[in-house]
């Protein structure tokens, strides 16, 4: 494998990534490893956007990894968004995706003349583009240049097979559940409404955008395990008639704790208060509860959840996300309801950010409370965290029955409903429920000794295949070497 890793031609790696923490912070991932590997790493971004994450920044470039991040202007006023809001998740929710996405695109023509510059300076270092999905316009930066684009998913092959079939075949039958196509044992997702499989009318647009652009992709990479879910990249990269690379666990790459501490956030400054929270609980007893870096659920819902952590009698972290009048709301219930009093030597209540990964990998976790983003679930994964799944939108609700019905290493609250789309006043969850789910995953019987088996195993599987030889860290390899290949084939069709 070193001798395949010495023969690496240099390529410039030049990434995309949408401006949302679940995109921002694996692409940042996926630019170390390749960079790791010896390849020259340019990381695009908008200005505010550097700044959050200033502190990734700063320790890759004080590394001397060849790895850099470039601001664009992110062009707000031209289509009336204010200025200041340049990730998605600054965004009261929801938010206007559209002229978001707009804005995004008129990033095109500086990005173009960003990478002509480089070709300049860099004469024979094969060029090539890598984008997140949900950056379609990028498609037309690599035409107009003719250079090699790549998409990069953090988003895993299940999911993508269903968005696949359920888009081949019209949207199924308009039942309430949609039945995973060609599998031994039926599977069923849920389709509460249609933001599920990202569509309805006002995400077409966006949706159709993104599916031309994976059409004229050059390949495909995925931060996923091939070991993990094989059956279905196969038969995702058959579907697409494309070639799949999959690369993950791509957080692995963090192996230090700094790293794990400052990863997607601006400041450090409460990892010492968690380090020491978690040091002083017994090994995996702490329930690790966060809904993502986008969800803010309403006072009402945020009640029951608390209460039915404190009733688990379990140590806890809970990450609350709130902003405006909510977030004074909340502020003023935690100060007058006494929860943080009555479970102070068992509880840590953190605002608006944890450091995910150092959490997941201390020894004192022992069950994941998540929303189903599928970094989240693969960090579960990767660390042999048990997961308790409380899907919220989008691609969530099939993540969760990738881990409840494929992998079975999670135990479900029962969602079947998108979380914005209910009256902010509603309690749906109850705090039962979330006390049940949690008794349910620290279950000493057969069932729950099983799933913690599984657990393990899965982490040791992602572990090998991320590690030099394994299958991802081969993939990294093989992908370099084709982009190489394919610069190639579009120098010649140029000349
Ligand atoms: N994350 C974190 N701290 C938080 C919330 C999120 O470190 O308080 C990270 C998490 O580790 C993951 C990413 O942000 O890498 C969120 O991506 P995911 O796909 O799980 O969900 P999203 O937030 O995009 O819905």
């Amino acid at each position: 494998m070193d001798n395949d890793r010495s023969r690496l031609e240099v390529v410039h790696f030049v990434l995309v990534p949408l401006v949302a923490q679940g995109h921002m912070i694996p692409t940042i991932d996926l630019g170390r490893l390749l960079a790791q590997l010896g390849m020259q790493v340019t990381l695009i971004t908008t200005p505010l956007n550097i700044i959050r994450y200033q502190l990734s920044v700063d320790r890759i470039r004080s590394s001397g990894l060849p790895m850099d991040f470039v601001p664009l202007p992110f062009p707000a006023s031209e289509v009336g968004i204010p200025e200041g809001f340049e990730n998605i998740d600054s965004w009261p929710f929801p938010f206007a995706i559209v002229d978001f996405f707009k804005a995004l695109s008129m990033m095109a023509a500086p990005l173009e003349a960003y990478i002509r510059e480089e070709r300049k300076k860099k004469p024979g270092i094969p060029i090539c583009l890598i984008s997140d999905f949900s950056n379609p316009w990028t498609s037309e930066v690599s035409k107009n240049l003719g250079i090699p684009r790549y998409v990069f998913y953090s988003v895993c092959c299940f999911t993508l097979n269903l968005v696949k079939s359920f888009e081949l075949d019209g949207g199924g039958d308009g039942n309430t559940v949609y039945v995973v196509p060609d599998l031994d044992e039926r599977i069923e997702v849920p389709r509460p409404e249609p933001e599920i499989f990202l569509s309805g009318s006002e995400q077409e647009y966006v949706r159709s955008m993104i599916m031309d652009s994976d059409d004229t992709a050059d390949g495909i990479i995925v931060n996923s395990v091939y070991e993990l879910e094989r059956m279905f990249v196969n038969r995702f990269s058959k579907m697409i008639g494309k070639k799949i690379w999959t690369v993950g666990p791509v957080s692995l790459c963090n192996e230090e704790k700094l790293d794990m501490a400052i990863r997607g956030s601006k400041s450090s400054s409460e990892n010492d208060k968690i380090q020491h929270f978690l040091d002083s609980m017994n090994p995996k007893s702490v329930v690790y509860f966060s809904l993502g870096s986008l969800m803010q659920p309403s006072l009402v819902l945020l009640k029951e959840i608390g209460k039915g952590l404190e009733a688990t009698g379990h140590p806890f972290i809970w990450v609350i996300r709130a902003t405006g009048a909510n977030l004074e709301a909340i502020e003023e219930w935690l100060k007058t309801n006494g929860l943080e009093e009555r479970t102070r030597n068992r509880s840590l209540i953190l605002r608006g950010w944890a450091p995910q990964l150092l959490i997941l990998e201390h020894p004192s976790t022992g069950a994941f409370f998540t929303h189903c983003g599928w970094n989240s679930c693969l960090e579960g994964i990767t660390t042999g965290v048990p997961l308790i799944t409380w899907p919220c939108f989008v691609d969530q609700f099939s993540n969760e029955s990738f881990i409840i019905d494929v992998v079975k290493i999670g135990v479900s609250i029962g969602v079947k409903e998108v979380i914005y789309s209910k009256e902010p006043d509603d309690v749906w969850v109850k705090s039962e429920t979330i006390k049940t789910a949690v008794d349910r995953i620290f279950d000493g019987g057969d069932e729950g000794d099983d799933r913690r088996k599984r657990t393990a195993h899965l982490r040791d599987t992602a572990k090998i295949a991320f590690d030099a030889g394994g299958s991802s860290y081969q993939n990294l390899i093989l992908f370099s070497k084709q982009v190489v290949m394919d610069h190639t084939v579009y120098t010649n069709k140029e000349s």
